[in-house]
């Protein structure tokens, strides 16, 4: 078999020598190049466009999306500065009646959401929810207004385990994981515990919602 080498580098002179010997087809070269350069121009544009998301409030860049219910469909899910939800959670927090246990935020899983307990009546940890919620009534720990959440830590919480604290509830799972019980904090206190976790651990979360007025728990989850 011939060697391909210089047969190969020999077309190649052929074509160039094509190309600059014919005018129509260095045109045609020129547009081709402009062309691709325009295309990958606008592809990088709008790569740049939807990895920077700006707050719908306020315009800052924006690092969450904010929604009114877990699941919700991409057109409803708002993109939001930690600045403006911090607002809106708090707003969510104080609406009358709304009680939860919630479980601080964790990285590596996009969404941190309210789930009503009547729409997990069969999981552990809704009916653990319900009753560790039908006991609370006092005041915050950190500033003695009342009491409608219950705030848990959430050391070894992760993308593999999260359905077995949905299903086995808190003690098989967080409470042995090095977590203390659940202690009674206000809607300010709350909302506040949250925003101090994504602020240290410079979380971005897909969608995040906040409690309606119901029982239920706030939890990171993966969908
Ligand atoms: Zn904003
Ligand atoms: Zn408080």
């Amino acid at each position: 078999m011939a060697p391909r080498g210089p047969r190969s580098a020999g077309q190649l002179r052929y074509t160039l020598f094509c190309f600059s010997t014919d005018p129509m087809s260095s045109v045609t070269l020129l547009a081709a190049i402009g062309s691709l350069a325009v295309i990958a121009a606008v592809l990088f544009y709008l790569r740049k466009g939807r990895s920077k998301p700006r707050c719908a409030e306020c315009g800052a860049p924006s690092r969450f999306g904010y929604s009114k219910h877990a699941e919700s469909d991409r057109k409803d899910i708002v993109p939001l500065c930690l600045r403006c939800l911090t607002t809106k959670l708090g707003n969510d927090y104080q609406t009358q009646g709304s009680r939860a246990l919630v479980i601080e935020p964790v990285a590596n899983l996009p969404c941190y959401v309210f789930q009503p307990n009547s729409k997990w009546a069969d999981s552990k940890l809704a009916q653990e929810t319900d009753v560790m919620l039908s006991r609370l009534n006092g005041a915050c720990r950190h500033c003695e207004r009342e009491a409608n959440f219950l705030w848990s830590a959430s050391q070894g919480l992760s993308s593999s385990n999260f359905e077995e604290v949905f299903s086995e509830g808190l003690s098989p799972t967080l409470l042995r994981w090095g977590n203390a019980a659940p202690y009674a904090v206000c809607a300010r206190c709350c909302v506040n515990l949250i925003v101090k976790t994504l602020e240290k651990h410079d979380l971005t979360l897909l969608e995040v919602c906040g409690p309606q007025p119901e029982n239920g728990f706030v939890i990171s989850m993966g969908y």
